[in-house]
């Protein structure tokens, strides 16, 4: 069962600009996740340790999860159904059977045999002596299943009240509180599994995914990362850059970044330009634009000229990679 997408792709734009959506999406697309698969455990029921990782706290994340395959960046599939306790939620729950007769679960599971020669039926206890299975109609030994005896079937015997039956009613014992609960009471809920969609695998990989690894990147490096970044200029106008770092300890040391990202042509000059505008009244150290995946002849010629750093780079690896000696 697959959940279609609802959200049109100028919304998702925005859900890509979350940092917890940038930091599960990075290590989809890096490989590190392939599938978030629920864990079980015996006090919370499933959860889902990976993306734990990134949301924080246990609670918060089937929400986050549920929103993001509502936005079509997800795509579930149902993985199992679990019961919780009514009483105190917890999954540590057991099946109890019990007799339809006197409700005890004090139920022996035993099966039903028949011997074929003389086709006479009854339960296994009946025909079990000190060492064999004998009959006890024709006080034949019973020598091969399927052969001259099968199993006919199961039948369940009540050492509370002795009656017989195939089939027991089925309650629920909660191993931490000690409720006893009917099906009707229990909470029984879906489990899913989650896969990035392909469609947010086609987007993702176009650059909003990147912003994550940057921002912690440069925080590794010693920088005050902000995403997006405000900067006054000398005009006193505030100017917005998709990152901006600093170090305190310097407090000239000032870089921008902006990230422009185009499907299936080369970026063109035009971020690069922008890029201009803003630092000719900020004056960073270092400006940057990084283009995914190429940025065109005259953009390159633009950015010599306003020495401003091109980052060419169509996944994380490359953008890692080209910021190391940036930065240095
Ligand atoms: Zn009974
Ligand atoms: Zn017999
Ligand atoms: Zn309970």
């Amino acid at each position: 069962m697959k959940t279609m997408s609802q959200t049109p792709k100028i919304q998702r734009v925005e859900v890509y600009k979350n940092h917890r959506v940038q930091l599960l999406l990075s290590r989809f697309i890096t490989g590190d996740i392939k599938k978030i698969d629920p864990v079980f455990d015996y006090k919370d029921g499933y959860k889902y340790p990976v993306v734990e990782a990134i949301v924080g706290h246990h609670s918060d994340v089937e929400e986050f999860l549920k929103q993001l395959s509502k936005q079509g960046i997800l795509e579930r599939e149902l993985y199992d159904k679990i019961l919780h306790c009514p009483d105190c939620n917890s999954a540590n729950v057991s099946v109890r059977y019990r007799c339809p007769y006197c409700k005890s679960f004090d139920v022996k599971k035993g099966s039903l045999i028949e011997h074929i020669p003389c086709g006479y039926i009854d339960t296994e206890d009946r025909f079990q002596t000190e060492d064999e299975l004998m009959c006890p109609r024709c006080n034949k030994a019973l020598t091969r299943v399927d052969v001259d005896y099968r199993k006919a079937g199961v039948w369940c015997t009540c050492n509370e009240c002795d009656k017989s039956f195939d089939i027991p009613t089925t309650s629920h014992f909660c191993r931490d509180c000690h409720k006893d609960f009917m099906f009707e009471d229990a909470i029984y809920k879906d489990v899913y599994s989650y896969n990035l969609s392909a469609q947010a695998v086609k987007e993702a990989s176009f650059g909003w995914v990147l912003i994550a690894p940057i921002k912690e990147f440069l925080q590794a490096c010693g920088y005050n990362v902000k995403i997006p970044g405000h900067l006054k200029g000398a005009s006193g106008a505030s100017h917005k850059f998709d990152i901006t770092a600093s170090r305190e300890t310097i407090p000239q040391n000032v870089m921008v970044f902006d990230l422009a990202v185009s499907n299936d042509k080369p970026v063109t000059e035009q971020p690069v330009i922008a890029m201009f505008a803003k630092i000719y009244d900020v004056t960073p150290d270092k400006a940057c634009v990084i283009a995914v995946p190429k940025i065109n002849e005259n953009g390159k010629k633009l950015a010599v000229l306003y020495k401003i750093n091109v980052i060419e780079a169509k996944d994380q690896a490359e953008v890692l990679k080209a910021l190391e000696p940036l930065i240095k």
